[in-house]
């Protein structure tokens, strides 16, 4: 992936990382079939363990999405918190702190029962903070996206120092 302009406002520390997947609750999923865009948001539930990050969607069971996933695999997302606009004397002064992460993976649809039940698992997790379990007939009338993550930043742009 391209590298970061501001390298100053990059973040590497992991627990930092688990708190942007925690807080954003949605994200931006980009998808491309046939030199054709498309962007649509969604909640997510998460894992990242030993640095590799997977992420868990559900869906009905058709629409656009599922198709072009369908058609191209690879995909790229954008999610991100802590948005808190700034102000200035002069417009190019205001600003917005946030935290964000991106990356690029490849998408599947889960068709094992016990993974989709993991996954709806994680994604109310992600989403709740709390615990529950699904049965066959639950997960059986959704559809369960996993997107195995191969590359991805996470930024933070901080209050500038002068407002601090
Ligand atoms: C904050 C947020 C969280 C969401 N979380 C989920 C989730 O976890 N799972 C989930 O399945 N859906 C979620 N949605 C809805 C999702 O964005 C899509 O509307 C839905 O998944 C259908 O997508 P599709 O590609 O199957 O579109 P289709 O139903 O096939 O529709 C295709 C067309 O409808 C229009 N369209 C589709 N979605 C939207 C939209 N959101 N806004 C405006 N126009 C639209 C577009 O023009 C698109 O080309 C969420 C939406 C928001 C705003």
């Amino acid at each position: 992936m391209h590298g970061m302009t501001k390298r100053e406002f990059q973040i590497t520390d992991e627990a930092k990382i688990r708190q942007i997947l925690d807080s954003a609750k949605v994200l931006h999923l980009g998808l491309a079939v046939d030199n054709e865009p498309y962007v649509v948001p969604m909640n997510y539930g998460y894992r990242l363990e030993e640095g590799k990050l997977t992420l868990y969607l559900h869906s009905a069971v058709q629409g656009k999405k599922l198709e072009m996933i369908r058609a191209n695999s690879r995909v790229f997302f954008e999610m991100d918190c802590d948005r808190m606009p700034f102000e200035g004397k002069v417009p190019c002064q205001y600003g917005l702190v946030y935290s964000s992460i991106m990356g690029r993976g490849t998408a599947c649809i889960v068709e094992d029962v016990e993974e989709k039940k993991q996954a709806m698992s994680l994604l109310m997790k992600t989403q709740t903070g709390k615990d529950f379990s699904f049965e066959d007939r639950l997960v059986s009338i959704v559809s369960v996206i996993r997107i195995d993550v191969t590359e991805y930043t996470a930024k933070h742009r901080p209050l500038p120092e002068k407002l601090r």
